[in-house]
Parts: C-alpha cells; sequence; structure tokens
C-alpha cells in the first residue's frame, strides 16, 4: 500500500498506544488528545469500514460525547428515535418512551456505526490527533514498567513502538487481549443474526412505527428500526449457515414475523450481514501496564443497541484516570479502578442481552404466550417502562452498590441538567445562587471548573466521565485540587 505523503511517521515511544480505531479507540484517542495525553492509535485497516453494524448511540454515550465535542454534530446528522417497543405482530405489548429521561438528550440516536466513527476521526483530527491507518499491532513484550509493541507498517516493514500504557480496543478477536494472556470465557450461540438495511415501499405498515419494534413470534425474533435516510434496519435471528439476506428474505421474514399481512413491502436492500453473535466476558479488564476495552472486553448478543455505547463508555472511564496517573495527579492504583468498575457493567450487559435474546426467540407457542403475557403485565405496572427506559440509555449505570436513600452517592451518574459539564475538567458544584450561572462566570484552576449550580443542596465534586467523586467537599479551590488525587474509587 502506498504511503500517504501526508502520513505522519509512527513514533517509537508513547506514554498510551492504543490498537484499534473502531468507535473504542477512536473515543479513548479524541479524550486523549482533549486532556493533553501523549498517545498513538493504530489501525490495521486502511480506512474506516462501510457498513452500519451498531445503530443506536444511547443517551449516556451522547452525554459523555458532549464532553469531547462530538455530540452535536452527530446528533445534527442523525435521526432521534424515541423509544423500543415489543410487539406480538401488530399488538402492542410493551413500549419504553425516552421522553421523559431526565438528560439533554431524551432520546436514541439512529446513525450507522461508520458515521460515528467518522465524526470521532474528525474530532480526534480537530484536537491534533492522527490514525495511523494500516498499521497492525503483532504483539508485545513486557518491557518494565510498560510494554514494548511490534507493529507492521502499510509498507510490510516491522516497526517496535514502547509505551507505559498498551490499550487494546481491537475488537473481538483482541491480538492484546490475546498477547496479555487474558481468558475470554463464554459462549457462542449457533444461531446467526441476520442484519439489513432496508428501503421500506411507502406507506407499508412495517415503516409506520417512530419507535425501534421488536416483533416477538414463535417464527424467531424480528427488530426494525427506522434508520437515517429513509432507511430502515432490520435485525432477525436466523438458522445457522443462513446468507446475507436479499429482498426476498428480508420480505419472507417481515411476512413471518412482522405486522400480520404485510407483504411485498421492501424496495431494496442497501447493505446485508449475518453474524454470530458471541457472548464473552474478559477475566481482567486490566494486566498491569495492558488494558482492555470495547469488544475486546465484552461481545453479546446486538438486541438493544447497547454494545458500541458501552465500549464507548469504558474510553470515557479509563482516560481521565491515565491523565490523572500520567500527570502524578493520582497513584497508579487509579487504573485499577477501571476493571472494579467496568467490569461488572459489562458482566451484567452479557447476562442480561443473553436472557433478553432466549426469552424473545421461544418457539414453543405456549411459552411464548406465558411470556407475552408477563410482558403485558409488566407494561400496566407503573414504573417498569421509566425503569426499562433508563436502563436502555445506560443512564442507570453506576458505580455503588450503596442503597439510594436520597442523598447524593459516590459513583453515581451526576445528570448534566443538574450539573453542566465543562469538557473533561473536574467540576466542583456549589450549591446556589438562586438563577442558573453564565458559563463565563464559572471559575477554573487546574483540572477543576467551579460553579454555582441552584437548588443544591451539598458541594458535589463530579469526574471528568460525569459520575459523582465526593460530596460535602470544602470549598477551597486548593484543599479540592488535593482531593481530586486522593479519590480513587473503591
Ligand atoms: C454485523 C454487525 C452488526 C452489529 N450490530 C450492532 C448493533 O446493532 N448494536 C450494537 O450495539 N452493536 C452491534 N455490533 C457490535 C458493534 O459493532 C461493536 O460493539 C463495536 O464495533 C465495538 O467497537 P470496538 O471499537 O470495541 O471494536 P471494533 O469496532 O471491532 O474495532 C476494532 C478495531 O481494531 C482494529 N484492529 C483489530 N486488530 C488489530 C491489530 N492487530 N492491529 C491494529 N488494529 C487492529 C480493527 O481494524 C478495528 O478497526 C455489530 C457488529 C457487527 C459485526
Amino acid at each position: 500500500m502506498p504511503k500517504s505523503p501526508t502520513a505522519p511517521a509512527l513514533p517509537c515511544h508513547t506514554d498510551v498506544l492504543i490498537s484499534g480505531a473502531g468507535p473504542t479507540g477512536l473515543t479513548l484517542a479524541a479524550s486523549l488528545a482533549q486532556l493533553g495525553v501523549d498517545h498513538v492509535l493504530i489501525d490495521r485497516n486502511a480506512e474506516i469500514q462501510p457498513g452500519s453494524k451498531a445503530a443506536a448511540v444511547q443517551p449516556r454515550t451522547l452525554e459523555y460525547l458532549d464532553r469531547i465535542g462530538v455530540s452535536a454534530d452527530l446528533v445534527d446528522g442523525g435521526k432521534k428515535g424515541r423509544g423500543f417497543c415489543l410487539h406480538d405482530r401488530e399488538k402492542a405489548l410493551l413500549r419504553t418512551s425516552y421522553d421523559r429521561l431526565s438528560t439533554p438528550h431524551p432520546y436514541m440516536l439512529l446513525a450507522s456505526q461508520q458515521t460515528t466513527e467518522e465524526h470521532l476521526a474528525r474530532r480526534l483530527e480537530e484536537l491534533g490527533g492522527t490514525v495511523h491507518r494500516g498499521h497492525r499491532l503483532l504483539g508485545f513484550a513486557p518491557d518494565f514498567p510498560g510494554i514494548t509493541a511490534t507493529v507492521t507498517t502499510p509498507d510490510g516493514t516491522l516497526r517496535v513502538v514502547s509505551a507505559r500504557y498498551l490499550v487494546g480496543c481491537d475488537g473481538v478477536h483482541s491480538t492484546v487481549r490475546n498477547a496479555a494472556g487474558i481468558g475470554f470465557p463464554g459462549d457462542a450461540p449457533e444461531q446467526l443474526v441476520a442484519i439489513a438495511d432496508v428501503r421500506l415501499k411507502p406507506g407499508s405498515r412495517a415503516a409506520a412505527s417512530e419507535d425501534a419494534t421488536f416483533f416477538l413470534s414463535d417464527a424467531g425474533l424480528l427488530l426494525l428500526s427506522p434508520l437515517t435516510h429513509g432507511l430502515h434496519r432490520m435485525v432477525a435471528s436466523v438458522p445457522p449457515g443462513s446468507a446475507a439476506p436479499d429482498v426476498g428474505d428480508v420480505e419472507a421474514l417481515l411476512a413471518a414475523r412482522g405486522p400480520a399481512g404485510e407483504s411485498g413491502a421492501v424496495d431494496e436492500v442497501v447493505a446485508a450481514a449475518t453474524y454470530r453473535a458471541q457472548e464473552r466476558l474478559a477475566e481482567r479488564f486490566r494486566s498491569g501496564p495492558v488494558f482492555l476495552v470495547g469488544d475486546a472486553a465484552h461481545t453479546h448478543s446486538p438486541a438493544g443497541g447497547q454494545g458500541m455505547n458501552t465500549g464507548i463508555q469504558d474510553a470515557g472511564n479509563l482516560a481521565w484516570k491515565l491523565h490523572a496517573v500520567l500527570t502524578g495527579v493520582a497513584p497508579d492504583e487509579l487504573l485499577d479502578s477501571y476493571h472494579r468498575e467496568r467490569q461488572p457493567v459489562a458482566a451484567q450487559l452479557v447476562a442480561s442481552t443473553s436472557q433478553f435474546a432466549r426469552i424473545a426467540t421461544l418457539t414453543d407457542p405456549a411459552a411464548g404466550r406465558r411470556r407475552n403475557a408477563l410482558l403485558s403485565a409488566a407494561a400496566a405496572t407503573p414504573g417498569i417502562t421509566d425503569w426499562l427506559a433508563d436502563t436502555l440509555a445506560q443512564l442507570d449505570i453506576s458505580y455503588t452498590r450503596e442503597p439510594d436513600l436520597g442523598a447524593p452517592r459516590i459513583g453515581t451518574r451526576v445528570s448534566p441538567l443538574t450539573v453542566p459539564p465543562d469538557g473533561l475538567r473536574w467540576t466542583l458544584a456549589l450549591p446556589g445562587p438562586s438563577a442558573p450561572q453564565p458559563d463565563h462566570q464559572v471559575s477554573r484552576r487546574g483540572p477543576l471548573t467551579v460553579r454555582h449550580v441552584p437548588g443544591l443542596s451539598t458541594t458535589l465534586l463530579v469526574r471528568p466521565d460525569g459520575y459523582l467523586a465526593a460530596a460535602g467537599v470544602p470549598t477551597d479551590q486548593n484543599d479540592v485540587t488535593d482531593l481530586i488525587g486522593q479519590c480513587v474509587p473503591q
């Protein structure tokens, strides 16, 4: 592959070597660039891969992407999905609406993964970063206190890069994970998932809903969701050995599982694939100077649109910790909290998506009827659909086991509607005055932004990724800066 005249040379040393420039690697690199952390991002591919893959960006992810200056453009070009529906053919069983979510983004943003990656890559460039494309990580060796990695360049030569930390954002078949000897136990169910981005005929009943709709039937699961550019995403469970669906296959799936009586609804299949969703979780997310992020650390059924979102939030959790440790603000133990905080989130996700995939693909009619009755009953139970919306939007993710007794809990999300963020800076929110403070009246010192927030009952110290680090802290900025170094989540 010819080397582009503008491609920067691969550095020999860096603080953080990131292998893989999918959504998680790009998020990590953009975050580190914003924080001024020296890093190198490599990807074996010559360019961003076309195709849709993950199509839903959840509110919690948009909140993080706000902090690194990506959400506004992404939202402008995407489509706002209102919520999720579960149907038995045309009969609605349960609907969760995102409308009432307490977030600046009360919707599920529908945008192709390719578009999300393009926006992240553009932002990385704006921040002075780059992706070394066509560079493949072959392996690494320990080189205390960091690692030395071997990389092939686009012209096939071997290069060595030494780094204090290595982050594997290199997907399900992660070279970093394998070279680090980190186990990736789990299952690989036989069943395939068929994915197609389709143009439906105007007036088709399948196209009528603004929601992502799961059709549950004895014939199997079918998900239909609006996308941008007048397209719809279809996802369906299909038998092993099935080929990527064409127009006839999608119409047959819609006819068997979608709104009853619908036929000939598809004009065009724009992109299609089948893949085998695995259910796996890395045994460790950190091993000394090595970290796993995104699909390299966890993979599961795509039902619910959670995978890419979880990876982006992994990256957000790790970025500020690397910055704090590399700048000497916090001890190295802070980095252990990456595994402690994110592995349980991923474990829960693998378990819940697996359970959902199982109940959504019941083929026994009696069991299907019981499931549907249960879902209808759940929909009628106050609070259930709001709880579900919070969960799918990933707004309920927290790093505490403390029960909610009404007081601020360390490790819970602080809504940006309560304490507006200031990029990836720490925020000290002080009670009062009664009117919201304009942005130019906030004060900034070192890594800390101080703002007064109406209605707060106590002082809150908010982490760069939007979680509560401390409550009732001193208000003197020097004391708080010292406190930041001691904020090692337990
Ligand atoms: C067909 C399909 C459909 C999907 N649909 C959905 C969906 O609807 N919803 C959902 O949430 N998720 C979906 N997913 C999963 C989603 O795409 C992933 O969760 C997401 O891509 C994970 O991002 P990542 O950055 O961790 O890894 P990846 O996107 O896999 O990126 C890994 C990157 O690492 C690079 N790389 C790998 N090895 C090396 C190496 N040795 N050296 C250098 N670079 C390397 C690769 O080139 C790649 O760019 C789907 C996946 C597929 C395949």
